[in-house]
């Protein structure tokens, strides 16, 4: 069993994962993870984000041991993120590792930007999250001040918002929703509201793939 939660940032869709997983008692894969580490090993080697081929090579040479949760979390590593994930050659480098997580036997759960697209565009349940961009950008801030940062509700919303549209625009595997996902918009849920309907939207995708496979 393949599960795709893709979605923009600050959706809610890497906690919605986390909890599917739980649910279902499979792993989890937050691949958003791996770009940040790709981008983050691009700021402190002073990478060129335009040479395409040291960015692959850090890509292919990846250790998420190396990293702590705090430093990709910040703003830093998200843009630079967003930065080595239009280069081709990285997302090539990173595509084995997910595809090889989304099928192993146990089944997965992937969040990402382009799992139901890409990566595994035959997941047996496919999500899109969403939530409104000041709704995003309040809950990002919030989590920023908590760990301390000191940035403006009007930046976290521009970087969002930067980030955004670099994902969508960009030629190999733009962010966007798979034709056959289901939609769900956060704006005005809780976490455990979001999680509820995510849950729903899953169920029944399964419930119709079985019932298809029995016929
Ligand atoms: O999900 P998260 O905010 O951690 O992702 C950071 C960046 O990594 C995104 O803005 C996007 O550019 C990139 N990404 C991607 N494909 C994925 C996951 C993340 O391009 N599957």
């Amino acid at each position: 069993m393949i599960i795709a939660i893709d979605g923009h940032s600050a959706s809610g869709k890497g906690t919605i994962a986390k909890r599917i997983a739980a649910w279902f008692g499979i792993p989890h894969m937050d691949t958003g993870r791996l770009y940040r580490a790709v981008g983050v090993a691009a700021l402190k080697a002073d990478t060129d984000f335009e040479d395409a081929q040291a960015l692959a090579r850090i890509a292919i040479s990846l250790d998420l041991n190396d990293f702590d949760d705090k430093e990709l979390r910040s703003a830093e590593a998200a843009q630079a993120a967003s930065k080595v994930a239009r280069v081709p050659e990285v997302r090539q480098a990173l595509f084995e590792l997910q595809r090889a997580f989304a099928t192993q036997a146990k089944g997965a759960v992937l969040d990402g930007r382009d799992i139901g697209t890409v990566i595994a565009p035959d997941a047996d349940a496919k999500l899109w999250v969403t939530a409104s961009l000041k709704e995003r950008a309040r809950r990002r801030h919030k989590e920023l001040e908590q760990e301390g940062r000191d940035i403006s509700l009007a930046q976290v919303e521009e970087e969002l918002a930067a980030r955004d549209e670099r994902d969508a625009a960009r030629r190999d595997a733009p962010a966007t929703k798979a034709e056959d996902a289901v939609l769900i918009d956060t704006t005005d849920l809780t976490i455990d509201a979001a999680v509820d309907q995510a849950r729903a939207v899953i169920e029944a995708a399964l419930a119709t793939k079985q019932a298809a496979s029995e016929q």
